[in-house]
């Protein structure tokens, strides 16, 4: 089997009947890029900032983060690669940011919310990463938006950035796409509207389950809550992507989810375009697409988004993938 994958490293990923998707990887340092490469990733469709921030005793400067984004465009050359910002708090902690215990911490001040209040921290990584964009093909991404507002403010920061920057004589790429990560239930259903101001989505189907069926996704107590194939979870995913193509904007998912072989023939269903895994699940996801017909799958959809279990999602997804 390790043969078969092999073959389909350095080839694009398309069905059995004839459409292209992408399989990208998640990173969280440009140690990682060789990985993705080695595996046949067709980017990087999540690359975890907060590692930059993380294990440190102070903020990394805007020059450390640059050598860092430089480095991974530059290694993944003209291949997409997408950028989240910073998206610290909740279960992930800085001691020097000295940030108060709270009761509930991943509904707390974490990510964007932390970011447009400390706007010192936000404005230092969007310098670091627009000075990086001329060297690979850099796109922006948002975590934890739950407002149009959210990302109305964090354009407004990054584009003003952008016009500093200019000013000072620094190059910056014009073909820079800003989306978000569709994580939080509110904006999966009022994704329509976002789709006309973003260039992208996409979903972060670890947090969006544990928000969607209230399951903390550390909890063992709860964990057969957490349950990606719920159907709740298929119709807010059909949901972003619906909203997506009536735009012209494409819609990704880097969640666990996005690598599970069971899930991955329901998203193909649905028209998901990009699949960010983990860059040894790539060509797995790879050889499976091959065996997958598009158009069948998709005539399930309605019969899927109206069933009332995940067990009965997942049987029936077994059943017509020999699973
Ligand atoms: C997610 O929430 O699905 C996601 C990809 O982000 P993280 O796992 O870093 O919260
Ligand atoms: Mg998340």
């Amino acid at each position: 089997q390790k043969q078969e994958w092999a073959k389909l490293k350095d080839e694009p990923t398309v069905t059995k009947d004839g459409t292209h998707v992408e399989l990208v990887a998640n990173i969280g340092t440009p140690n990682d890029v060789e990985g993705v490469l080695n595996h046949g990733g067709e980017g990087v469709g999540l690359y975890r900032t907060e590692f930059l921030y993380m294990g440190k005793t102070e903020l990394p400067t805007e020059d450390e983060q640059f050598d860092a984004y430089k480095s991974v465009l530059e290694q993944m050359g003209d291949k997409p690669v997408v950028v989240r910002t910073l998206d610290i708090g909740g279960d992930k902690e800085l001691s020097y940011l000295e940030l108060p215990d709270e009761m509930n911490p991943f509904l707390g001040y974490r990510a964007i919310r932390l970011c447009l209040e400390r706007d010192d921290i936000f404005r230092t990584q969007l310098r670091a990463l627009l000075r990086a964009s001329t060297y690979g093909n850099l796109k922006i991404m948002f975590p934890m938006i739950a407002t149009l507002d959210e990302f109305r403010q964090a354009k407004a920061l990054l584009l003003e950035e952008k016009e500093n920057l200019t000013k000072e004589g620094t190059e910056v790429s014009d073909n820079i796409e800003v989306g978000i990560m569709v994580e939080i239930p509110s904006t999966a259903v009022i994704a329509r509207q976002f789709a006309k101001e973003v260039d992208f989505f996409s979903i972060g189907t670890n947090d969006l389950i544990q928000y969607t069926l209230a399951a903390d996704r550390m909890n063992e107590r709860v964990s057969y809550l957490y349950q990606p194939y719920h159907p709740a979870i298929l119709n807010l995913v059909n949901n972003v992507i619906e909203a997506a193509h009536a735009e012209g904007k494409w819609a990704g998912m880097c969640g666990e989810m996005a690598g599970d072989s069971i899930a991955i023939p329901i998203l193909l269903g649905l028209g998901l375009d990009e699949y960010s895994m983990s860059a040894t699940s790539v060509l797995p996801a790879r050889t499976q697409m091959k065996d997958l017909s598009k158009e069948e799958l998709a005539s399930y959809k309605d019969q899927l988004l109206s069933m009332g279990t995940a067990d009965e999602v997942e049987a029936f997804i077994r059943e017509k993938t020999n699973q």
